[in-house]
């Protein structure tokens, strides 16, 4: 029996960008550049490593995002995924992690799966949520925060490191899983991977496909709600010691004056 991996990837705006809210308070997306998740890409390795130890294993990346975030699935695909499913739906503008989590679980038992792979966290709205709410959505048993993970007989074990101790967990499939960056570093996408990535195949699917009602997510469905936001200040040019025989003592006296010493 085939393994059917599905790894669940965000697209986000690029945190080098400069990002705003939009009038209705979410975050704007419109031309800002963006990119695959980069705690996505933990997801990817492990899922691309348990399919290498696997006798037949099939790996679908899944996006909930903007045209655009075709472009995460692209990454993913030249990483090594066999296929992309994109769902893109105007109506889901403004959806917040509960909404994202009722797509996600929709697509996922639409598209089939013994395993899902996801990120610790997103790295724009990094609330850390969605893989539960997926798992609890689904009602399969979900194994979060992995730094090691691997599937055997129907099991999945992997190990999650505390402050104090680290735990060794494992759960029967289905299930939902999520590792963390410190999982092992992602593989860079190979010329070959990027080339053949262009051929693979990506699913495009809307909330109709999914049977969800437009009130049920967006900004009509969301049970968070953004009240305000204010532009951080600009970054001040900070004060510069320059050292002429008293540097050591300034910057005490400057740490001093912070409270930081
Ligand atoms: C600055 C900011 C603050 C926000 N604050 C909140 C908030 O307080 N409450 C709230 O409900 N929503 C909030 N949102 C919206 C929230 O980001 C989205 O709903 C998002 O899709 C899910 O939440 P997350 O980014 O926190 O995901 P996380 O729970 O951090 O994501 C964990 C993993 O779930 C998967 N995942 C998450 N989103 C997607 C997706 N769209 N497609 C595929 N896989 C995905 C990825 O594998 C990711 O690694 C915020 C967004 C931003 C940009």
């Amino acid at each position: 029996m085939s393994l059917r991996i599905v790894v669940t990837v965000k697209y986000v705006p690029d945190a080098t960008g400069d990002r705003h809210f939009a009038d209705d308070l979410t975050v704007d997306r419109d031309d800002v550049d963006g990119l695959l998740s980069e705690l996505d890409e933990y997801a990817v390795e492990q899922a691309l490593q348990i399919a290498d130890e696997a006798d037949d294993a099939e790996i679908t990346v899944l996006t909930v995002g903007p045209e655009d975030a075709k472009d995460a699935l692209r990454k993913a695909l030249s990483m090594g995924a066999d296929k992309a499913i994109h769902v893109e739906d105007d109506d889901l503008h403004g959806t917040d992690a509960i909404g994202t989590s009722l797509v996600l679980a929709k697509a996922i038992e639409k598209a089939g799966y013994d395993l899902v792979i996801s990120g610790m966290a997103s790295t724009d709205g990094t609330g850390g949520i969605v893989p539960a709410l997926v798992a609890e959505r689904l009602g399969v048993p979900q194994v979060t925060l992995l730094s090691e993970v691997s599937v055997e007989d129907g099991t999945v074990k992997g190990r999650r490191d505390g402050d104090a101790a680290s735990e060794q967990l494992e759960a029967s499939l289905p299930a939902v899983v999520s590792v963390t960056d410190q999982s092992g570093e992602a593989r860079y996408p190979s010329f070959k991977g990027i080339m053949a990535a262009k051929k693979k195949p990506v699913q495009s699917w809307d909330l109709s496909d999914l049977d969800i009602e437009a009130e049920e997510v967006g900004l009509e469905g969301a049970y968070t709600v953004v009240d305000s936001a204010t532009e951080r200040p600009a970054r001040t040019a900070g004060t510069i010691v320059k050292d002429e025989g008293e540097g050591g003592k300034q910057l005490a006296e400057f740490l001093a004056g912070q409270k930081f010493i």
